[in-house]
């Protein structure tokens, strides 16, 4: 396997028992990195450190609680006050028509997918600075290079995110910290399993047929396989990556049609 070059270096990977967290977090425990992994739930998160323990060897330190509150995230730098690696992710806001949202959805979302990576990119960017190493990673969404017409907070609030960390990243980017975007396309994980679980009940046509469907619509034929999700993370991660910088790395099968960009 690729050398990247983190071999021991402390990793914090937010919202990590399933899906797309806990995919970065094995690729960064094959990789050599020491796992400090949360989520809500901690029967999952407990079930998914054995996981990635047994997979690649990692030592992996759980921390049980909603990230996107104070308390969540001061038990996290708690567990690694001095992580090497960042990756920022929690639940994406839900769907719906902006008509019927308050002030208070919008601040949920807002408080969830922009404010509380940045509180904890303040939390530890300077110790990174001052240790020169530091890799943060955004997960944020293909909806922020191309709106999702009913996604509208998530367009919105990790817009947000991409704007100030689009300016802070060339801040601290002589001292080796690095802070760029991951952008999910459609990756297969439990979140698009019940989206797709809803519209194939609402077209009364099965899981499986309507996976195809949506597969279809991708210039790849299928949608995304978490690993390889978490095998790009690892990249944006490794030693040799310090010169990609305030980047957004589109991850969508060729979904965004663009020449360029
Ligand atoms: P997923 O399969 O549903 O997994 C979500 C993970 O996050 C679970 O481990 C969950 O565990 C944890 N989590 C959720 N809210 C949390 C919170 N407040 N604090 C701590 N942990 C939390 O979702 P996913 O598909 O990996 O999606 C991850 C992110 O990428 C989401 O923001 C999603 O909107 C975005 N995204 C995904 C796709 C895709 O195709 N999959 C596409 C675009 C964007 P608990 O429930 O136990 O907390």
């Amino acid at each position: 396997m690729l050398d990247l070059g983190i071999k021991g270096r402390r990793a914090i990977v937010c919202a990590a028992s399933k899906g797309l967290g806990r995919a970065c977090a094995m690729a960064l425990g094959r990789a050599g990195a020491e796992l400090t992994i949360t989520a809500r739930t901690a029967e999952t998160l407990e079930q998914t450190a054995a996981e990635i323990r047994r997979e690649t060897g990692a030592k992996v330190t759980v921390v049980a609680g909603d990230i996107t509150t104070e308390a969540g995230r001061a038990a996290t730098l708690a567990a690694c006050p001095e992580p090497d690696i960042l990756i920022n992710n929690a639940g994406g806001p839900p769907h719906g028509d902006f008509r019927d949202w308050e002030i208070e959805d919008w601040q949920k979302a807002v408080n969830g997918n922009m404010l509380t990576p940045i509180m904890l990119i303040k939390a530890t960017v300077d110790g990174m600075c001052a240790r020169k190493f530091g890799r943060i990673v955004n997960i944020t969404s293909a909806s922020v290079k191309s709106p999702i017409p009913n996604l509208g907070m998530s367009n919105g609030a990790r817009a947000g995110l991409t704007g100030f960390v689009g300016g802070l990243a060339r801040q601290v980017a002589r001292h080796n910290v690095t802070i760029n975007g991951l952008l999910p396309g459609p990756f297969l994980t439990d979140r698009l399993r019940s989206g797709i679980e809803f519209e194939a009940r609402r077209q009364n046509i099965s899981f499986e047929e309507m996976l195809a469907k949506r597969s279809a619509t991708n210039p790849t034929g299928r949608v995304g396989d978490p690993e390889e999700f978490g095998a790009a993370c690892a990249f944006l991660c490794a030693a040799s990556s310090g010169f990609i910088v305030g980047q957004n790395l589109l991850l969508d099968g060729g979904a965004y049609n663009s020449t360029m960009g």
